[in-house]
């Protein structure tokens, strides 16, 4: 059993897809025993997948930091809700208590959570599994972008290996079951 972080959308008005797949990735994450960290509110994808795993049984940690609580954010249901004093307090309590990260599709605070859990791992300062979970081709621009990247040598390729793209939700879960920590190459040329 482990504790999976889940970053996702706030965004309350997305096409029913990206409600379907969180709502799956919720159910997945309680039918296998694992417990659920996430952003703490109420809205958008993650009230979608953190309802769905308290329904499927699962243990849900919100962690929101004082000013979006303060704006009535917070889920009420949770079954921890953890306020931090700002933004990167609340960031690495996630990293700290999470044993993987998956990102579904989401905006900035998203993308945020994701390239700073890639930034940590390239450079050794945890050997988590992350996931990005490609919803209809959400993110098929950023790992084009991720591409130009290896490409042009701002980043090695082993860089690939330090996340894993799936496609479906149950990849997601198959992917962190398999999971093996493995030597992280310096990523400096
Ligand atoms: P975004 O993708 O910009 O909607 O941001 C979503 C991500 O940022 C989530 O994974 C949260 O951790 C955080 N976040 C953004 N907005 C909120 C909110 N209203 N309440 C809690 N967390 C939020």
């Amino acid at each position: 059993m482990k504790t999976i972080a889940i970053f996702c959308s706030s965004s309350e008005i997305l096409a029913p897809e990206y409600y379907e797949t969180a709502k799956n990735v919720g159910t997945l994450l309680g039918k296998y025993g694992h417990s659920l960290v996430y952003g703490g509110s109420d809205l958008g994808l993650m009230k979608t997948v953190s309802g769905a795993a308290r329904q499927a049984g699962a243990h849900c940690t919100g962690v929101i930091p004082q000013l979006l609580a303060d704006r009535g954010l917070a889920c009420n249901k949770v079954d921890k809700q953890i306020i931090t004093p700002g933004m990167h307090e609340r960031k690495k309590m996630i990293e700290d208590l999470a044993d993987a990260f998956v990102t579904l599709p989401g905006g900035f605070g998203t993308y945020e959570e994701l390239l700073e859990v890639i930034t940590l791992k390239q450079l050794g300062y945890h050997k988590k599994p992350i996931i990005i979970l490609n919803t209809l081709g959400f993110y098929n621009n950023l790992l084009t972008q991720f591409d130009e990247t290896y490409k042009q040598h701002f980043a090695k390729t082993f860089t690939t290996n330090v996340y894993e793209v799936c496609t479906s939700e149950e990849q997601i879960f198959e992917y962190i079951n398999a999971y093996k920590v493995e030597q992280i190459p310096d990523k400096w040329y």
